[in-house]
């Protein structure tokens, strides 16, 4: 059979380091089998469903490599869900419910002050066809609950190992709310099974829908599929939710982090094989195998990422980085000015500042006025190359008694605003003389 996941993102905030890793696995698992990778867009939620977020996590996506065979949207499909909706009330797998909310919450309450586990009691399936008709004559509308049956629940979690589930232990979940809309059930099962997913690929937090829905695909006449719920990300100090704008991959991307370093990071995080930095991301696709990723809570580390974003771009070849210049409107730098700034790098910011450090005003700072303004008379007149460098220092050191940081210190942040950086010798041929006096005159 051919393997066919699918990430299906609900478009109600930007997307989340949490999410894209969701994606990131379930992409990997489909490109290692050859299979298909499906984006469904879950937008049943038309009050906090926004075009905005679709567009944003489709070019989130995207940027990180990510790409996809087929792209729906559940809110294209409600003609479809209605049809179902009908099948199941057809086959008395959906039944009306009318309780108001307050109401449940009293018989919720009066379960749990004897002890008892607050499952739903059923009493709506006990009503004739008359009680009910008086009952929306009334105006009350009903919502429509899914009658779970005696059979067991359990399957084989790719991540998680074997789960089992007593049906009598769970209340019959509400499918269709009463102002006619539907739970995000329904809709996702009945989309499994006509995309024909062979994979479902989670969150933990839906272990329970999972064991919902496997009643619901058999109550559809389909097999279910294989289910993995991989291990939520926390950090340090709090659970990573899905509607904090913390961790949005446009922060991410705002703060200089490369998509590789995000795609290497976030599909290694909390799996076995250690986060090694490597050119591209195709490697990950042979790496890949649920065998290696926890069953616990992977604990995510901002900083990690980002030293781990330094060493990516230590990688990176000049051909590699020509997509990040062009982003930063970067036109003029060479080979040779990438490979003398190349190993300062921790971020896409600092190659622009370095680049700025080369060609344009920066504020930067006189710590030792005398010893600048020796610096200054020495500077040497050619054209600056290799050993202009060394050749400035050696005249300077003829002049002072200063030696080590006392000397080299004040003049690289004279030079670069920057207590360090790339070698100076390095760096000094590619600031134009004019910029250099600029400094050593502040
Ligand atoms: N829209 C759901 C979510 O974002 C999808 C869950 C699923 O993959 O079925 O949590």
């Amino acid at each position: 059979m051919k393997i066919a996941t699918r990430f299906a993102p609900s478009p109600t905030g930007f997307l989340h380091v949490g999410n894209l890793r969701t994606a990131l696995i379930a992409w990997l698992y489909a490109k290692a089998n050859a299979g298909k990778f499906i984006l469904r867009i879950d937008d049943t939620d038309i009050h906090r469903s926004k075009e905005m977020y679709i567009d944003a996590l489709k070019e989130d996506l995207k940027w990180i490599g990510i790409d996809w065979d087929i792209c729906f949207r559940q809110s294209d499909r409600l003609n479809k869900y209605q049809e179902v909706k009908q099948k199941l009330i057809d086959s008395g797998r959906l039944y009306a419910c009318y309780e108001t909310e307050e109401e449940l919450a009293v018989k919720k309450k009066s379960l749990l002050s004897r002890n008892l586990p607050p499952i739903y009691d059923r009493s709506s399936l006990k009503l004739t066809l008359d009680e009910k008709k008086e009952l929306e004559a009334k105006g009350v509308q009903p919502y429509w609950r899914f009658l779970l049956n005696e059979e067991e629940i359990s399957w084989d979690d790719k991540i998680r190992g074997q789960l089992r589930f007593e049906a009598k232990n769970l209340s019959d979940p509400v499918l269709v709310r009463n102002d006619g809309t539907l739970t995000y059930s329904l809709a996702s099962v009945v989309d499994d099974i006509e995309y024909a997913i062979t994979d479902i690929i989670r969150g933990e937090d839906h272990i329970s829908n999972s064991a919902i829905h496997v009643q619901l695909f058999r109550a559809l006449s389909a097999k279910p599929p294989s289910f993995s719920h991989i291990s939520l990300l926390t950090t340090k100090d709090k659970k990573l939710s899905k509607r904090t704008g913390d961790f949005s991959l446009k922060e991410l991307r705002e703060k200089g982090i490369l998509p590789s370093s995000i795609a290497v990071f976030f599909s290694k995080i909390g799996s076995s094989d250690n986060i090694i930095a490597k050119n591209g991301i195709d490697h990950l696709i042979e790496e890949f195998s649920f065998s290696k990723l926890s069953k616990s809570t992977v604990q995510y580390d901002y900083n990690e990422l980002k030293t781990f974003n330094a060493k990516m771009l230590h990688l990176l070849d000049f051909k590699m980085i020509q997509d990040v210049l062009q982003k930063l409107n970067i036109k003029d730098m060479d080979e040779e000015f990438w490979l003398s700034i190349r190993g300062n790098i921790g971020s896409v910011e600092d190659i622009k500042y370095w680049y700025t450090v080369c060609r344009d005003e920066i504020k930067t700072e006189i710590i030792d006025k005398e010893l600048i303004s020796l610096a200054k008379n020495l500077l040497p007149e050619e054209k600056f190359d290799l050993n202009t460098w060394g050749k400035w220092i050696e005249a300077i050191k003829a002049h002072t008694n200063l030696r080590g940081k006392k000397l080299f210190m004040p003049l690289r942040v004279a030079l670069t605003g920057q207590e360090d950086g790339p070698e100076l010798k390095n760096l000094l041929p590619m600031i134009s003389k004019k910029l250099i006096l600029i400094r050593l005159n502040k």
